[in-house]
């Protein structure tokens, strides 16, 4: 965990996307050959042991590290997408951001009660979003769910991990 090569390389854009906001910019991390490999061989070290049959990426900086490491663990990797997106028949999730409602969507079909499942992001903030994420591949019965980010939010008192029940197994590769 928080490997200083992954750190060193971590770029952080200020006032993106409005004023204030801090803004952790993971494809600095993705163009660097050597910081991918870190971070594929983290989560894949971290999950070898576990049976993963799926891996599911949240748009669109969670796809790098799902399809990446899915290969490693012999898993398939699932897209979770923004309405409107996915061609067939989905099943969706809503629920409430800072300014109104968001839904995300996964084609049926996906994921079985069969399947263990990864659920990978780039980053932890108040953890809504991959709530949400994990609400829906719920919907879809797996016989177990993990949650990986690279990145853990802990500035301004953020404690995303408070969305979740204590016995979900949540990993991050860095806390910043
Ligand atoms: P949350 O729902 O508040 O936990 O926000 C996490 C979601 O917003 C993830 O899908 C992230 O991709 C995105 N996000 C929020 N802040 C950042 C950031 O600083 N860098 C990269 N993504 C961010």
């Amino acid at each position: 965990m928080n490997n200083p090569k992954l750190l060193e390389n971590l770029r952080v854009i200020h006032d993106f996307p409005k004023p204030g906001i801090q803004f952790q910019d993971v494809t600095t991390l993705f163009k660097n050959a050597e910081c991918l490999r870190i971070m594929r061989d983290e989560i894949v070290e971290l999950y070898k042991d576990k049976g993963i049959t799926k891996v599911v990426g949240i748009e669109s900086r969670g796809f790098m590290l799902a399809g990446v490491t899915a290969v490693e663990l012999g898993a398939g990797a699932v897209l979770c997408r923004k309405p409107g997106k996915l061609p067939g028949e989905t099943i969706s999730e809503s629920y409430e951001k800072e300014y109104g409602e968001d839904t995300i969507e996964i084609h049926k079909g996906s994921i079985d009660e069969n399947d263990v499942v990864l659920i990978h992001d780039d980053l932890l903030a108040t953890g809504g979003s991959m709530r949400a994420a994990y609400d829906l591949v719920k919907k879809f019965n797996p016989k177990k769910i993990y949650i990986n980010f690279i990145i853990e939010l802990t500035v301004e008192g953020l404690h995303g991990r408070d969305m979740f029940d204590e016995g979900t197994e949540i990993t991050t590769l860095m806390v910043v």
